[in-house]
């Protein structure tokens, strides 16, 4: 709640500008764990400065999603997409609000690494990525956690991914994306209780072991999309 500035006296307003800095000190110390969190999966290069800490503000005082790329500009990723489906290896690829490549970047076996001067030029954009099939799998399954969290790090107007079978998807429905530690609760909440259902399946024999690992996360992302509100699709195409 916000008072009327006119109705403040001299110490309302002391008190309000207080409290400000305490939850800027606040949010700038979790940005940081954030930052550092995740680094693990970056680059160790993608610890906090100056440029990251300034954006991530901006994100968080004004909080709404960039929005997705224009119809032609997404036809263009879904045709990169064809490109990089059957790659033995990831390939990602980001294009800024515009719709044009700033980075295309390939991965080791199945995960690819962006430094900070990446991340810089992902950030607002739409990223896309393959998903390999492992061997003896039918396709590469939907995002992983550590995809959902980039997206919300870098304030994507969209994630995407492609696997041999089907086209990913996930985007905020609402203003913003959620706080990544919601992002992070959700997941591994509802992700036990998909785990224990697909085991079941298993074992009554009408799934197989393979298939329960493809349906895996795109069940906890369908679950988890509906909480978070984030609007999450696959497509079979
Ligand atoms: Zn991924």
């Amino acid at each position: 709640m916000v008072a009327h500035p006119s109705r403040l006296h001299p110490a309302g307003e002391a008190q309000q500008l207080l409290r400000f800095l305490i939850g800027f000190a606040r949010a700038t110390r979790r940005a940081r764990r954030d930052v550092v969190r995740y680094a693990g999966s970056v680059d160790k290069e993608a610890a906090l400065n100056w440029p990251r800490l300034r954006r991530w503000i901006v994100d968080l005082v004004r909080p709404t999603a960039p929005r997705p790329l224009p119809p032609v500009a997404g036809n263009n990723v879904r045709s990169v997409e064809d490109t990089l489906r059957h790659s033995p290896y990831e390939i990602g690829a980001a294009y800024n609000r515009m719709g044009q490549e700033v980075t295309r970047k390939e991965g080791v076996v199945a995960r690819v690494v962006f430094n900070r001067d990446e991340l810089d030029a992902i950030h607002g954009g739409t990223l896309t990525h393959n998903h390999p099939t492992p061997p003896g799998y039918r396709d590469g399954g939907s995002f992983s956690l550590a995809d959902v969290l980039l997206a919300v790090q870098e304030n994507l107007a969209e994630l995407r991914a492609v696997s041999a079978t089907y086209r990913y998807s996930m985007r905020p429905s609402g203003r913003a994306w959620p706080r990544r530690s919601s992002v992070r609760n959700s997941f591994e909440r509802i992700e036990e209780a998909v785990t224990q259902s697909l085991r079941a399946q298993v074992q009554q024999g009408t799934l197989t072991a393979p298939e329960a690992d493809v349906e895996r996360y795109h069940q906890v992302w369908q679950q988890a999309a509906a909480e978070l509100k984030l609007t999450y699709v696959r497509e079979v195409d």
